[in-house]
């Protein structure tokens, strides 16, 4: 069954013990003329940047990527990727996007979030919610980089709390005037085009917020200097400032007051890139260690030999290949019209970016001295990827909203249930026929989980029927645990976080496999088994990981020290320190 705007979100369904198999089987593949493109765009993008090495140390040190750069990536189209034809830009699908990301920062991070950040968020509002006539205006500029983007959410009272800002717009005639200030912005320093969010409902509502197009023409804006950073050091992050801007009601972003609607779908929209960026992070990483680990030679072989070594890279490996099946099932979701797909945005992220770090980490522990030295690229990939974990939503954040918005449909059904759902555990087939769907389905759960030979991810290739039992098995669990915790906590679950993050992380660890899954089986359904025995090892290993953690997990609602650890939180917060010195 293809894909399309009204299917079902696999992680919610998930959630109720049911694999929607056919959202991911088979796994997506470039067509052959997209391909043919990419093939090119990879290679120019070799020719432009890979005699740039040096230069990006440089640029890193000083805190910026110089001007005739930025002139060079615009000659190169690399402002127009996501823009239509139609447009003046290239077109490209989110996979394709996605992947001249990943490439672009195989070279340099800072390069990839200038780019990114343009396309994944400064004008991607105007993408999904302009009207003809303001594409007519703005696209064709941005499409040649004469206009960049940036994008204007965060303020110095509001981060992840996002719905607090304090910028307001307040009609005047045929404009809005805007007053605030934004805080981090990325590319604010070279950017033309900001995507800005004030409240137009005045400060103290939460709910009414809009998204205006602000140009930098216009009188009363104002940017910052440049901020000096951990890492992307050379992109461009400063604040904006907008001083009783008169903006033509003409600059309005999709509905007056539904502005945090229009935040979030492109920050979910653009997850993409961030995904592709951290893949191609991870393949520069895994190339230099492997290299580093041959010609390290001590205690009289290379290191490649130690089995502390190889554990590293193994592991570098399989988190590489989970994160990137995983990002092209996000952006195949994204291509075909599926418009249910922000848990999985957010799980791409968050598992993304932390095998980033883990990948980065291990590189540099390999490496060693030579990984802590600037000469090297590894400290300055170290700090590159850090951020990934805090912007575009923190990954503490997007956990609280992959488990509640995933676990969402089945309460709203708990709820609807009531005390009609008592007991139904001790008795599955008690309730037959007068319970409501959902009650069947819980039913159906229940008797599945007894019988356990049932298989409902049949379409893998026989070759993965282990990881088959083991994935079905896990759903189950995910099933139980999330009705155990609903159960438990009921709508009080939103302040339950200990709970939330448990099956948040059993989540993420369940759609990574399934998407490495259906890569391997299409893979083996396409080459033989003969011809994919790394891939299936890498399935192997990867089930093997999930099944342990998630059964950590598991015994973890109910078997955990959650209270022991809040109560020495805050003792330490009392105290504002640590209490134990000996001397
Ligand atoms: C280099 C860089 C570039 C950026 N680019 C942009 C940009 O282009 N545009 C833009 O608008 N913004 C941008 N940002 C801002 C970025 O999105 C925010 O930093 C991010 O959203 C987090 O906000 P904060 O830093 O204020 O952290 P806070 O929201 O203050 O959070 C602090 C900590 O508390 C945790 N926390 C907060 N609330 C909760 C909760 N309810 N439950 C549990 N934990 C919680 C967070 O996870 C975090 O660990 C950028 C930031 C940086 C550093």
């Amino acid at each position: 069954m293809a894909i399309t705007s009204t299917s079902p979100s696999f992680m919610s369904q998930l959630c109720f013990g049911t694999i929607e198999e056919d959202l991911l089987l088979p796994y997506p593949s470039m067509g052959e003329a997209e391909q043919e493109t990419m093939r090119g765009v990879i290679s120019s993008l070799e020719s432009l940047l890979k005699p740039k090495e040096k230069d990006f140390r440089e640029w890193d040190a000083k805190g910026e990527l110089p001007p005739a750069f930025i002139e060079e990536l615009k000659g190169m189209g690399l402002f127009s990727l996501v823009i239509p034809e139609a447009f003046g830009g290239m077109g490209l699908s989110a996979t394709a996007y996605s992947r001249t990301l990943q490439e672009i920062a195989k070279y340099d991070a800072s390069v990839a979030v200038t780019v990114g950040a343009h396309s994944s968020i400064g004008m991607r509002g105007l993408l999904l919610f302009g009207t003809d006539e303001q594409k007519q205006r703005w696209l064709p500029k941005l499409a040649t980089g004469e206009m960049i983007a940036a994008f204007c959410l965060t303020e110095p009272g509001a981060g992840s709390d996002a719905a607090s800002i304090k910028s307001t717009a307040v009609r005047d005639g045929n404009d809005w005037l805007l007053t605030g200030n934004k805080l981090w912005i990325t590319n604010g320093g070279i950017a033309d085009f900001f995507t800005v969010f004030a409240k137009t409902g005045g400060q103290a509502d939460r709910g009414n917020i809009t998204a205006f197009v602000v140009t930098k023409d216009l009188p009363g804006v104002s940017i910052g200097p440049h901020e000096d950073k951990m890492g992307i050091r050379a992109s461009s992050t400063t604040t904006v400032h907008f001083d009783n801007v008169r903006v033509p009601a003409a600059n309005v972003l999709g509905e007056v007051g539904k502005g945090f609607k229009v935040a979030m779908k492109i920050l979910n929209s653009g997850r993409g890139g961030l995904g592709g960026g951290a893949v191609g992070g991870m393949k520069k990483i895994i190339a230099l260690a492997t290299k580093q680990a041959k010609e390290r030679v001590q205690f009289g072989k290379p290191i490649a030999d130690f089995g502390l070594i190889k554990q590293k890279l193994g592991h570098m490996v399989v988190d590489c290949y989970a994160t990137e099946s995983a990002v092209n099932v996000l952006n195949h979701f994204v291509d075909a019209g599926h418009q249910d797909y922000a848990v999985e945005a957010a799980i791409t992220k968050v598992f993304g970016s932390e095998a980033l770090w883990r990948t980065v980490d291990e590189g540099l522990q390999i490496a060693a001295g030579n990984g802590f030295m600037r000469e090297f690229p590894y400290e300055r990939t170290l700090r590159d990827a850090r951020i990934n974990r805090i912007y575009e939503g923190t990954n503490d954040i997007l956990r609280l909203f992959i488990a509640l918005t995933a676990m969402n449909e089945v309460g709203s059904q708990l709820k609807e249930l009531g005390d009609s759902l008592k007991g139904l555990f001790d008795n599955p087939i008690k309730g037959f026929g007068v319970l409501s769907d959902y009650a069947r389905r819980r039913a159906s759960l229940v008797t599945t989980y007894v019988k356990r030979d049932k298989a409902t991810f049949t379409k893998l290739h026989p070759a993965l029927s282990k990881q088959q039992v083991v994935f079905e098995e896990l759903t189950r669990d995910l099933a139980t645990a999330v009705d155990r915790v609903l159960r438990k906590h009921g709508k009080n679950i939103i302040g339950k976080q200990f709970a939330s993050r448990r099956l948040a992380d059993i989540m993420i660890e369940l759609f990574v496999l399934a998407c490495t899954l259906s890569r391997v089986s299409t893979a083996v359904a396409n080459k033989g088994a003969a011809q994919v025995t790394k891939e299936l090892e890498i399935a192997e290993v990867l089930t093997g990981r999930v099944r342990r953690r998630v059964r950590r997990h598991m015994s973890m609602i109910d078997d955990n020290d959650d209270e022991l650890i809040k109560s020495l939180a805050d003792h330490a917060l009392d105290a504002e320190r640590y209490s134990w010195d000996n001397v």
